[in-house]
Parts: C-alpha cells; sequence; structure tokens
C-alpha cells in the first residue's frame, strides 16, 4: 500500500444482491488496520443482525432527529422505503487521522459523499452483477420478499448500473469468487 498523508474512504458501490457485504467483509479480515463504519437505518433487522454490529437501527424519528442534528455525512431513500445514513462520526475522524475506511453503500449516497469531500479522499468501486438471473436468484434467497419488491429492486438495479459508470472504477464480479473482486480492489488502491 503507497503510504497516504491523508485518509482515503474506499466506497463499494453497486445492485443489491451483488455481493458488496461479502467483499467488504473479506477486505476487514485481510486489513485489521483499516476502519468499517456501521451505517445507521430505519430498516428493521433481519434475523441474525445485531444492533451496532450491522447498522444502528433507528426509528423513523430517531433517524429524524439525527438529520436535524446534522450527524450525518450523507443519508438516503433506499428502495423508496427505508432510509441510509452513514453518521460523520464514523468517518472524518479517520480520515483525519489517516486512515483507510471502508463502507458499501447505494449509489445516492456514494454521489453525496463525491460531492462533499475532496477529490483525493473518496474512491469509488462499482460492483458489476454477473448476470440479472444471478442477481434475481440471490436477492430471493437473502430474504422473503414480493413480486412487486423483486422489480423495484431490478428498476433501481438498472438506474444504478447507469449511474455507477460514473464511478472510479467499475468491477466486473464472477459468480463465487468475491476473492477476485477484492484482488482487483487491493491491486488498485496499491497503484492509486
Ligand atoms: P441492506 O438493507 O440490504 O443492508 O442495504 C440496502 C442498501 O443500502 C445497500 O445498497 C447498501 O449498500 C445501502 N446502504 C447501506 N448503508 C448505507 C448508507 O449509510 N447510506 C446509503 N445511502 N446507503 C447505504
Amino acid at each position: 500500500m503507497s503510504s497516504n498523508s491523508h485518509g482515503r474512504l474506499l466506497l463499494i458501490v453497486g445492485p443489491s444482491g451483488v455481493g458488496k457485504g461479502t467483499v467488504v467483509k473479506i477486505l476487514k479480515e485481510r486489513h485489521p488496520d483499516w476502519i468499517f463504519p456501521v451505517s445507521s437505518t430505519t430498516r428493521l433487522p433481519r434475523p441474525n443482525e445485531q444492533n451496532e454490529k450491522d447498522y444502528y437501527f433507528f426509528t423513523s424519528d430517531e433517524f429524524d432527529k439525527k438529520i436535524h442534528d446534522n450527524e450525518f455525512l450523507e443519508w438516503a431513500w433506499v428502495h423508496s422505503k427505508e432510509r441510509y445514513g452513514l453518521q460523520k462520526s464514523s468517518v472524518l475522524p479517520y480520515l483525519a487521522a489517516g486512515k483507510i475506511v471502508v463502507r458499501d453503500i447505494d449509489i445516492q449516497g456514494c454521489e453525496a459523499i463525491e460531492e462533499q469531500l475532496s477529490r483525493d479522499e473518496v474512491i469509488s468501486f462499482f460492483l458489476l452483477p454477473p448476470s440479472r438471473e444471478v442477481l434475481i436468484e440471490r436477492i430471493r434467497k437473502r430474504a422473503p420478499i414480493t413480486d412487486d419488491e423483486l422489480e423495484e429492486r431490478l428498476k433501481s438495479m438498472d438506474m444504478e448500473i447507469e449511474r455507477g459508470k460514473n464511478c472510479d472504477y467499475q468491477i466486473q464480479t464472477i459468480n463465487n469468487q468475491p476473492e477476485l473482486s477484492v484482488e482487483e480492489i487491493e491491486r488498485i488502491m496499491e497503484e492509486s
């Protein structure tokens, strides 16, 4: 890793089900010195998810208060239903201390952060799905979903892939081989 005097926020972007979480998990195992902030959300925890570990789970009123108190670096409605946001306090002190901070985020969050931070503080990677079919299968496996919700996710996917062209790098993911995506990200980080 080239030494940076300033920290860097590495954003892992891509549609639901593309495997952002797995990529982040592998990066976390391989880079104990990097920071992996927890986001906040109004959605309910899924089975096996824990408050403060997977997300800070907030009620709508609690989330409103955090927006009002200007606590978020960015926040967004995701899939038109629930709100997600990244708190400033989870990111900015670490960047100031020269750390690498890694977060998976949707495309709106990525765009909002890129507008706020300076160009050399953020690097964004857009993960492209192996195929539409694989993505549908993964979304269906992850949690029960109605046909309408699936339709909504697929609409989001098309929009995200279009806007994701503006991310710094596109990573073509290969089914069941997330370590290949991780290695590509690490190689780019080394070189940049
Ligand atoms: P999930 O509910 O499946 O954990 O996440 C849904 C989507 O929200 C994913 O695309 C995830 O990357 C995104 N997300 C997670 N945290 C944040 C955040 O802090 N801000 C934004 N804008 N999106 C987020």
